[in-house]
């Protein structure tokens, strides 16, 4: 009973925008099991999230090479924003930090020790990702905030949803946290589900997070709230975004451009302004 709800809590709630995005992450969450723990592998404990992406290769098919010697070192509690065009390689240089596949080449490290020394579920359980397409299942709001932590306590749900801007929206329904939601029961907008996934990285409480931001539209009061709540979220975590909006990219600690599966430019917002390379073309465009 107790080990597939494990199961989907260690499984991963990262779905990139769009039906194709999101039948790719399904087919992940599919195949999951066959990223298997190497004989030997510990636990991965408590992390700090230093994480070094060392002269990384990865192609999905042979002869395709996707991520072609992508080097980047992230210190614990650091924000990053990725930023480059469409196919550059973002969403699967990020999904290799989960191990939803493993480098051809090269290697991640977390505080110094390769990922794949590590049990998959360790691993996993000092990783929360966000992103716009969430899983939602037919359940409760409370269940599905919870997400399968068992342990989790109504004063712990309660304070995630509050801290993640559920609050008013859950004082709104008749019946609260136990209103069910989904397709058999109320149906959530975008900007409520994104606080779902939110909420339920709060209770997670990962040294590292992972977020897709949103390129949908919302209204600008939604969006002001969603933003809030992930700038709280992110606060003293290691934090690796493949970022859309001018504002988030402005914020991050560093920077950095992907072009064709390599690292092109990598600083500051003020340094890369400065240097006047193809981020000064990408955020004028
Ligand atoms: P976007 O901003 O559009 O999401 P991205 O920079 O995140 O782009 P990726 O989604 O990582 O880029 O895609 C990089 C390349 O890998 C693309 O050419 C894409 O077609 C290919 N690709 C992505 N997922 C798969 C997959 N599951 N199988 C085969 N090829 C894939």
């Amino acid at each position: 009973f107790f080990r597939p709800l494990e199961k989907i809590a260690s499984v991963i709630e990262i779905y990139p925008r769009g039906i194709a995005g999101f039948a790719r992450y399904k087919e992940l969450m599919d195949i999951e099991p066959e990223i298997a723990d190497l004989p030997g592998a510990r636990e991965a404990g408590d992390l700090t999230g230093a994480i070094r992406f060392e002269d990384l290769h990865f192609g999905y098919e042979s002869g395709r090479e996707i991520l072609k010697g992508v080097s980047i070192d992230v210190r614990p509690g650091e924000t990053l924003a990725f930023v480059g065009p469409s196919g550059a390689g973002k969403t699967t240089l990020l999904a290799l930090v989960p191990r939803f596949y493993d480098p051809t080449a090269g290697r991640i490290t977390i505080d110094g020790t390769d990922l794949r020394a590590m049990t998959v579920a360790s691993l996993r359980r000092n990783i929360g990702i966000v992103s716009q397409d969430v899983f939602l299942f037919g359940g409760t709001l409370r269940e599905n905030i919870a997400y399968g932590d068992l342990a989790a306590t109504e004063d712990q749900i309660i304070e995630a949803a509050r801290r993640a801007q559920l609050a008013p929206m859950i004082a709104g329904l008749p019946e609260g946290l136990d209103t069910v939601v989904g397709e058999r029961g109320v149906m959530l907008s975008g900007g409520q589900k994104q606080r779902v996934a939110i909420a339920r990285a709060f209770l997670k409480n990962p040294p590292i997070l992972i977020l897709d931001e949103a390129t949908s539209a919302l209204d600008t009061e939604t969006e002001r709230e969603i933003q809030a709540a992930l700038d709280a979220l992110s606060v003293g975590r290691t934090t690796l975004i493949i970022a859309h909006r001018l504002a988030t990219i402005r914020h991050a600690d560093r920077i950095v451009v992907m072009e064709d599966g390599r690292v092109t430019e990598m600083g500051t917002h003020a340094q890369l302004e400065a240097s006047g390379g193809r981020y000064v073309r990408l955020s004028a465009a």
